[in-house]
């Protein structure tokens, strides 16, 4: 029997409509949510992120102002324009989208923006607190849409035994947090490029994220039979778009995340989640 192929487009416009509704009440208020996005340089993936991320505040309601920086901005020209935005009580999140030019340090960018703007949620302050076990403010999007999507297909997460394959600031690590933290209480391991022995700890895994971006690295012999597989790698190879883990594993999978259309919606629609949260706490 094939695994389940879990649609993280519909959790996402489940996710989508609870903030739209969510900002209706705002509005009412007199608040209209605001989200600024900052782009530097023509990498045309990115441009494909911003405009998604633009149609889903239409989606929801939430004004967006984005703004464009040429390729050879500088950290001082990114600063100032977050420093700007900082300080606009109009604007309630800002994201610099990633990839940033090349020699600007992005931890940098991201220790820059106001901590109650911060819907990427890489703030040294918001990954700290989820650090201290505190998960109540904004969190990275992916790692929690995934925890959304976990949720939502009612796997047991409670004792369950996790293995996340990447250890990244925006992915790996908060998501071994989140899986981690207390009212979740999965037992996490943490792989990376220098784990040993990668396949027998990954058959090990009741859920197995794979966070690495190489496509096809995790092959259906590393996976544990009716266990829960979140592909959150994209890669782009000829004919299209290919995540982490083999298409054979859902053979052997009880669940599976496909790519595109598993995480990569979920992680916009926490954006716009995100997005309402901290316009509702300004
Ligand atoms: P990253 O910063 O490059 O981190 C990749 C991680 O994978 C690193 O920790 C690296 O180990 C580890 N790794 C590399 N090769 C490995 C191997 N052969 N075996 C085991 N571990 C290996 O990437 P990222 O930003 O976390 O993103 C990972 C993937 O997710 C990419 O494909 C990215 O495009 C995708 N992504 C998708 C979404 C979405 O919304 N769907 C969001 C974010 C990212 P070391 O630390 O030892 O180098």
């Amino acid at each position: 029997m094939g695994a389940k192929v879990v649609d993280g487009r519909i959790i996402s416009l489940a996710v989508q409509e609870e903030v739209s509704l969510g900002v209706s009440k705002l509005v009412e208020r007199g608040l209209e949510p605001h989200l600024a996005v900052v782009i530097a340089g023509e990498d045309p993936a990115s441009h494909i992120y911003v405009r998604n991320k633009e149609k889903a505040c239409k989606n929801c309601g939430i004004l967006s102002t984005r703004i464009d920086l040429p390729s050879t901005s500088s950290l001082k020209d990114i600063l100032a324009t977050v420093e700007k935005l900082n300080s606009d009580p109009k604007i309630h999140g800002i994201l610099v989208q990633s990839p940033a030019p090349q020699g600007v340090d992005e931890r940098i960018i991201a220790s820059s923006i106001d901590p109650r703007k911060d819907v990427d949620g890489f703030h040294p302050s918001n990954l700290g607190r989820l650090v201290q076990g505190d998960s109540s403010g904004l969190l990275p999007c992916t790692p929690s849409g995934i925890i959304r999507i976990l949720r939502e297909s009612k796997v047991q997460m409670r004792g369950s035994r996790a293995v996340v394959l990447g250890r990244s600031r925006i992915v790996g690590m908060p998501m071994a947090l989140l899986l981690a933290q207390q009212g979740v209480d999965s037992t996490v391991t943490i792989a990376h490029s220098r784990t040993e022995g990668l396949q027998e700890l990954c058959r090990e895994a009741d859920i197995l994220v794979a966070a690495v971006g190489v496509p096809h690295v995790v092959k259906s012999d590393w996976v544990k039979p009716g266990s829960f597989v979140v592909d959150v790698g994209i890669s782009r190879v000829e004919g299209g778009l290919a995540g982490d883990v083999s298409p054979k594993a859902s053979q052997v999978a009880g669940w599976i995340t496909p790519v595109p259309g598993g995480v990569g919606p979920m992680t916009i629609a926490m954006l716009m989640s995100n997005t309402l949260r901290a316009a509702q706490e300004q």
